[in-house]
């Protein structure tokens, strides 16, 4: 399968739709899901095309595994959570519906649940939640 340059996440890369943005550097952005599982949901993806774990060069994944890890812990704290989920999935078969490599980072608390797929979030709200991840992020 190739990679198809109009996915909703390059249109996001190119600045054609807007995106509450969490974290960015020359190799990395990562943003929040407008569909929330969780509080704190967002997503880390590679500014250059590939699809999936799939396709994905050495390079890509590890620029996003360092962005993974610099969100999640930053999450984590400014969440108060017990721990963090992260998920990717490759290939609709695998659960994936935007086809631009994604990491989703789901901040967890103990005994929480996560909240049904595929239900749009409150802007406000994701707003709020992307400032909690950047404020604990510019203490550095
Ligand atoms: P996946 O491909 O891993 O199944 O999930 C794609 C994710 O992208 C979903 O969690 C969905 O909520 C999120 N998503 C879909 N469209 C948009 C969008 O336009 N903006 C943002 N920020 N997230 C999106």
């Amino acid at each position: 399968m190739s990679y198809d340059n109009d996915n909703i996440f390059a249109k996001i890369l190119r600045g054609e739709i807007p995106a509450f943005k969490v974290y960015e550097d020359d190799n990395t952005l990562c943003f929040m899901d407008i569909m929330p599982r969780v509080p704190g949901h967002c997503l880390v993806i590679p500014k250059t095309a590939c699809r999936n774990i799939l396709d994905a060069s050495q390079e890509q994944l590890s620029a996003c595994m360092a962005t993974v890890s610099k969100v999640a812990n930053a999450a984590k704290e400014a969440f108060g959570a017990d721990g963090i989920t992260l998920q990717q999935f490759s290939e609709a078969a695998g659960g994936q519906e935007v086809f631009h490599l994604h990491f989703h980072i789901l901040p967890r608390h103990e005994g929480a649940k996560v909240g049904p797929h595929g239900v749009m979030g409150d802007m406000d709200e994701i707003k709020a939640n992307c400032e909690k991840i950047t404020a604990v992020l510019a203490k550095g």
